[in-house]
């Protein structure tokens, strides 16, 4: 951190309170937006010039996240930095920290970065969460493969590092079969997990600050389609109140055991059986947790400005029910056509309880993430029904 002469991390508007954050998608521009509304200016890193986060930034350091020049800059003109995506270099962010309060810190990045040291890590503190991960193996070499116990057959083999939205996983019955999907790998780190009975998948949003002060959203349930987020709903239908109360309280011995400031979003697993089992995190914002704009009290971007900048945690109560139905660039297409058009929007927002948010992204692409809408209603059945309709409205099989 620098030195007492240092700016204040509150907001202030003369001179202005900068804020930074790696990365410049779609989470680091609903970052930007959130903490300018709290009166900050905010400068992104991201190495492309056209990104979603550069739009609506005060600054966008248009350079690679490892360029000295563009770190140094950003350590001078800011208070504290974020990130908005979890392959950002932990060295980059071990580098600001050296001079600029780094949130969540470089260290807890690379244990999201790395789901071998992941693993380790949620198996550590199993007996305080009281969740352990999916029997898992991991594969460096061939000899890994002759060792594999039979019973994580079937399994799922994910690379070790780099993997999102279901990339880099390959479903295997037997050790042949991980050869091959090895060598398609070109023989990268992986990881073999065994493929367990799910009945659903949750996340937990939880926040925690400098102070140790630490809080946790309500859970999402999520569905997903070709690897990538479809809707997340909240209050979770399918969920006990005994597995909320499960999944919360190991929501809160993570983020503590791993000593995190900042927003993390932890997936969960829930089996037939109603066991939980924990699958992975994610050191930011995340996709499920965009409810939270619509429909809770503070939304996970603006906790990230409050812990980031050591303020007080924002209430996470949420005050209507919600579901987020992700906008893919799928919809800008009819059929097998490749010809782009915009969708009836004014139909979607004549919905009762429609929050839409796009992205800024100029090029729609098939499964690209475009945008987002969340439903908010007096009850869950309602704004379920408002997402049928929008489903139906966008041509998305519901
Ligand atoms: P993202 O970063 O988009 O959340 P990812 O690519 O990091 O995804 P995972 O979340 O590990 O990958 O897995 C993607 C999906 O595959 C999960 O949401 C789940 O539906 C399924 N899956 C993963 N691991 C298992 C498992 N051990 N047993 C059964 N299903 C699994
Ligand atoms: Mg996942």
């Amino acid at each position: 951190m620098s030195s007492s002469s240092s700016p204040s991390l509150k907001p202030q508007a003369s001179p202005a309170t900068w804020l930074g954050v790696m990365g410049g998608g779609q989470l680091g521009r609903m970052f930007v937006h959130a903490a300018q509304a709290m009166g900050y200016k905010v400068m992104v890193l991201e190495p492309a010039a056209d990104c979603p986060a550069g739009h609506a930034a005060d600054r966008l350091l248009c350079a690679d996240y490892t360029n000295p020049t563009a770190l140094q800059d950003m350590a001078q003109q800011c208070v504290a930095v974020t990130t908005e995506f979890e392959n950002v270099p932990a060295q980059s962010l071990a580098s600001l920290a050296d001079q600029v309060v780094v949130a969540p810190s470089a260290r807890c990045v690379s244990v999201a970065q790395d789901r071998l040291v992941e693993k380790k890590f949620f198996l550590d503190c199993a007996s305080a969460s009281g969740v352990q991960p999916a029997p898992y193996h991991a594969i460096h070499t061939q000899a890994d493969i002759d060792a594999l116990p039979d019973d994580l057959f079937p399994g799922i083999l994910k690379t070790v590092r780099m993997g999102y939205d279901g990339k880099g996983q390959v479903r295997v019955t037997n050790r042949e079969a991980v050869r091959t999907a090895l060598n398609e790998l070109q023989g990268v780190a992986c990881v073999l997990e065994k493929m367990l009975p799910l009945a659903y998948e949750i996340s937990v949003l939880t926040a925690r600050g400098a102070d140790g002060q630490a809080v946790v959203y309500p859970i999402a349930e999520n569905v997903h389609r070709d690897g990538i987020l479809f809707t997340t709903t909240v209050p979770a239908p399918s969920v006990s109140a005994e597995c909320v109360k499960q999944a919360q309280h190991a929501a809160l011995t993570i983020i503590r055991q791993l000593d995190y400031v900042g927003v993390l979003c932890i997936e969960f697993f829930v089996l037939k059986d109603g066991s939980l089992v924990v699958n992975e995190m994610a050191p930011r914002p995340h996709n499920s947790g965009h409810y939270t704009m619509d429909a809770c009290i503070t939304s996970q971007f603006a906790q990230q400005v409050r812990a980031m900048t050591n303020l007080p945690l924002g209430d996470v109560r949420q005050h209507s029910p919600a579901v987020m139905l992700n906008i893919l660039g799928d919809v800008w297409f009819a059929g097998d056509s490749d010809q782009a058009i915009e969708p009836a929007w004014e139909k979607i927002l004549a919905l009762p309880g429609a929050n839409l948010h796009l992205y800024g992204k100029d090029e729609p692409r098939r499964a690209r993430k475009m945008g987002h809408i969340t439903f908010v209603a007096p009850t869950l059945e309602q704004a379920q029904a408002h997402v049928k309709t929008a489903c139906d409205l966008l041509g998305i099989a519901s």
